[in-house]
Formats: C-alpha cells, sequence, structure tokens
C-alpha cells in the first residue's frame, strides 16, 4: 500500500476498497480522526436538539455530518439532495438514488403518510450508501462483480456497509442504540426472530468476500442467502438506475 491517502474521488476503487476505508479507524492524531469526531458531535447534539428546523433543513444538516464521519466528505461535492412529500411516479416509495445525475431524493410522506423522522433519516443513510458504492466504485475490480447491483442494488455490498454504518451510529449516543429497528416496516418487523441469525450470515457473506482475494472463487452468491429485503425493507427504494 502507498502513503497515499484514501481518495473515493478518484471512482475507480474495488467496492471491498471502499468499504475498508468507511470502516477503518484512524489514529486518534489524524485529521480525519478530528473530523470524525466533530461530525459525531454535531450529529447527535441535532438529534437531541428538542426544537428542530423542518425536516428538509434536518437532512440537509445531518447529510453534512454524515459525510465526513463516513464518506470522506465525498458525497456532498458530487451529490444532491431534494426532499419532496411523494413521489407521484411511485407513490410508496421512500427514496432513491439517480446515479445518473447524482441525485438523492427522500420522500417524506408516501402515499399521504407521515413517516418519523427516524426513519426518514434511515432512507437518507440508506441513499448515501447507495451513491457512496454506485459513484466510486469500479465493477471490475469487485471481488464479486454481481453483487455490486443485485437485488436492484441491495446486494451485500451495499447491505454489509449499510448495517456497518447504522451500527456505529447507533453507538453514538444511547437514544440512538434502537436506530433503524425500530423504524423497519412491517414485513421487516415479521422476520425479526431471524435478525439476529440473517445478520450472522450477512457477516459471513462479507468474511468470505474479503479473504477471496486472488482465488477466483465465486464470491458470496452462494450458500445460504439472507433476506435483505426482510431485514432492511428495501423494498421502499427501488428502481435504482444503472450507473455508467
Ligand atoms: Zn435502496
Amino acid at each position: 500500500m502507498s502513503n497515499t491517502p484514501f481518495c473515493p474521488q478518484k471512482r475507480s476503487h474495488a467496492p471491498e476498497e471502499l468499504i475498508s476505508a468507511v470502516m477503518a479507524v484512524p489514529p486518534k492524531t489524524s485529521l480525519r480522526h478530528a473530523a470524525q469526531d466533530a461530525a459525531k458531535k454535531a450529529f447527535v447534539a441535532l438529534y437531541l436538539q428538542p426544537t428542530k428546523p423542518s425536516t428538509e433543513l434536518l437532512l440537509v444538516k445531518y447529510m453534512a455530518f454524515l459525510d465526513p464521519f463516513f464518506f470522506f466528505e465525498s458525497l456532498c461535492q458530487d451529490v444532491s439532495l431534494h426532499v419532496s412529500q411523494e413521489d407521484p411516479l411511485k407513490p410508496g416509495r421512500h427514496g432513491v438514488f439517480f446515479s445518473s445525475r447524482g441525485e438523492i431524493r427522500i420522500f417524506l410522506n408516501p402515499k399521504g403518510g407521515r413517516r418519523k423522522l427516524d426513519d426518514v433519516l434511515s432512507t437518507l443513510i440508506h441513499e448515501m450508501v447507495h451513491a457512496y458504492l454506485l459513484i466510486f466504485s469500479k465493477k471490475s475490480l469487485a471481488k464479486s462483480p454481481g453483487e455490486l447491483y443485485a437485488h436492484d442494488c441491495h446486494g451485500v455490498y451495499w447491505s454489509g456497509l449499510f448495517l456497518s454504518i447504522v451500527n456505529v451510529v447507533r453507538s453514538w449516543h444511547p437514544k440512538l442504540n434502537t436506530f433503524v429497528t425500530r423504524v423497519k416496516s412491517k414485513s421487516s418487523q415479521k422476520a425479526e426472530p431471524n435478525e439476529k441469525e440473517s445478520l450472522g450470515l450477512l457477516t459471513k457473506k462479507l468474511t468470505k468476500l474479503s479473504l477471496e482475494e486472488d482465488n477466483g472463487a465465486g464470491g458470496a452468491g452462494d450458500g445460504d442467502e439472507v433476506d435483505i429485503e426482510r431485514l432492511f425493507g428495501v423494498e421502499h427504494c427501488s428502481a435504482h438506475e444503472e450507473p455508467y
């Protein structure tokens, strides 16, 4: 490895490298640590603030704090955030990332219903993970290329990174420690007794991916299946455009 700092903006990374970079714990003296510390404190302060601005402004601020903590400030440069009440084309949709124009869209009131703030915030993280992986990954460098776009872009790479980020956010404050679990859709809640087992399988698949460096093995697609849709309620995020 060179000493060059990780730079996702080069847009030519293996998804494994992108995920490892997000989850790496930097030295306490590093600039990255300082940026993460400031971003985490600002995020938690905003989360606990009793009087909140509009949901749209909140999401802009949350994105501005999540970006330096997890994504090397790469998304606020390349991705625009749009918030609206409902998708006129797919009224049940909660969010979408359009890779061709680098745009995250979040829908606050799908089918006329009002979503809780935690639910909307989880959609923001959901779409930021899509954006990061789809913009900066190079499919040919992936150890399991099919997983990048599998399940409408909710394959092992997306689900592994989303889960890892959610677990970090949960650790930031006791009031966040059930974040995402408590906002899961009804279909996901049905799967709750198996959640631990499913997360274990997912971890196994990710570990397998990271070990299959040079042997040309089939990647994570074989063996037991993880019901990602039930685990994360991804049915509310469909029709991501195929990236370049
Ligand atoms: Zn999605």
